[in-house]
């Protein structure tokens, strides 16, 4: 090791988290703070990709989040009316990929107790509020005023809402999406429909103003046995309180008429209480580090979910950031390494899912036309599915270009890798 760093992380997420894991391991010195006095798990199912689980295997995690994950194959969208839109599947171009269905928070909890494991600090219950980046060391002020520091260098790890990254002399954009979704959680279906489509996101569309998805995402813990799927619904956010007021009842008939197939999941919901509403934001910078201050995950560049990448592109940040920091030179050298090396992966997705969004989530029903007509049978020839399947594991760097990634079972078998 060059030199021993004093680094801070503020966000104990999923960026933070396994960044902090990384920067240990090379023996640096390292405290998250996490303004969650008690953190639990908390949130919707997500889908790992490749990208992400080859980070989780780099950190040791992927066995424990396979067996609490549920396997995904294939992507599935179809109209209301029963068109195919879209049905993509891993083994489309590798016989050994595959994706998995995960609670959030399992994921959180898995990086939380890793991070706990290996003795690094966790300060809960600090809500960072201020930066001060001098010439030779960042400073740290929570909510009471109290200062931290001074280190090296920060990790800003806090999120699509980050109000630190407004303090850093870094031009930024964020624009909160238009349309969210409400999510909710319930026991897998042992039989029906839903139960053939285990292994499967499905989605049905009606229009651009309707969209339902199911998402297998196994199990909240290692105790609980119990196999869940979440279920997704798209939402205009100017109408979250016109929904509450029209009920429960009024929304089931609604996701019913959409999709039968969704009544099992919906059999123990008894009031809107207990389903969750998720707001996107489009983050937009033109670099993400100073000097002395980098930015990893939705800090950085939060999209819509609509590809399935966030989590995945929060890992691979930290392990890029893990090969930076190994680089030789002065502390923004390697900043500025880490920067360049993210550019062409994040650029691809944050430039794909912005526009692909309103073409499932937007009040401009007449871009549904072209979505149900083109995308299915253009999808069909070899290298525009290529490009598809490519994008699903989380590997594009450009139109033509993507990174190397290693399926699962060739993760068990190759040697590490440090590659961005
Ligand atoms: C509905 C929905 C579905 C999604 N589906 C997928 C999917 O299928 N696949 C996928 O890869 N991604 C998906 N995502 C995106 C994914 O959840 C995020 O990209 C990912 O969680 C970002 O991780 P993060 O660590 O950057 O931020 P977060 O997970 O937001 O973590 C930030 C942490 O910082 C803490 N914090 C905030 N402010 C402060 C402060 N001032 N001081 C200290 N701590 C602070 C927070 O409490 C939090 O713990 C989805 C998102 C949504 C909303």
């Amino acid at each position: 090791m060059e030199r021993k760093y004093k680094i801070a992380i503020v966000g104990c997420g999923t960026a933070g988290a396994s960044s902090a894991l990384f920067l240990k391991r090379l023996g640096h010195d390292v405290v998250i703070f996490e303004k969650i006095k008690e953190p639990k798990p908390v949130g919707a199912g997500i889908l790992m990709q490749p990208s992400g689980l080859e980070v989780l295997f780099e950190l040791g995690l992927l066995p424990s989040i396979l067996e609490l994950g549920a396997r995904v194959d294939r992507l599935f969208g179809e109209t209301e009316k029963g068109r195919p839109i879209l049905d993509i599947g891993y083994a489309d171009i590798d016989p050994d990929a595959y994706g998995v269905g995960i609670h959030r928070g399992a994921l959180f909890m898995e990086l939380f107790q890793a991070a706990l494991n290996e003795k690094i600090p966790v300060e809960c219950g600090v809500d960072i509020q201020t930066l001060e980046e001098r010439r030779d060391s960042v400073v740290l002020k929570d909510e009471k005023g109290k200062t931290k520091g001074m280190f090296d260098f920060v990790i800003i790890a806090n999120g699509a809402r980050s109000t630190l990254r407004d303090q850093l002399q870094i031009k930024s954009q964020i624009i909160p999406y238009p349309w969210g979704a409400i999510w909710h959680i319930a026991d897998a279906p042992k039989s029906g429909p839903l139960f053939t489509k285990q292994k499967v996101l499905s989605q049905v569309y009606q229009n651009t103003k309707k969209m339902i998805g199911h998402l297998p995402t196994g199990f909240v813990n290692h105790d609980v046995k119990t196999n869940l799927t979440s279920l997704f619904w798209s939402i205009e956010m100017q109408s979250v309180d016109a929904w509450r007021e029209r009920g429960l009842n009024a929304w089931r008939d609604e996701v019913l008429t959409l999709s039968p197939d969704t009544e099992p999941l919906l059999a123990k919901v008894s009031s809107l209480e207990e389903l969750q509403v998720a707001a996107y934001h489009d983050v937009r910078m033109n670099t993400w580090n100073t000097d002395r201050v980098v930015l990893l995950g939705d800090a950085a560049h939060a999209m819509s979910p609509q590809l399935g990448q966030g989590a995945n592109l929060a890992l691979v940040d930290a392990m890029a950031l893990n090969a930076a920091i190994q680089t030789q030179g002065h502390i923004s050298d390697k900043l500025n390494r880490y920067s360049e090396g993210r550019r062409s992966h994040l650029g691809y997705y944050q430039f794909t899912s912005r526009w692909l969004t309103p073409i499932f989530q937007s009040r401009w029903t007449m871009l549904s036309w072209p979505r149900d007509t083109i995308f299915e049978p253009i999808s069909r020839l070899s290298f525009v599915r290529r490009q598809m399947v490519e994008s699903l594991l989380g590997v594009k760097t450009g139109l033509f270009s993507r990174n190397q990634y290693r399926s699962l079972p060739r993760l068990e078998k190759a040697p590490s890798r440090i590659d961005y």
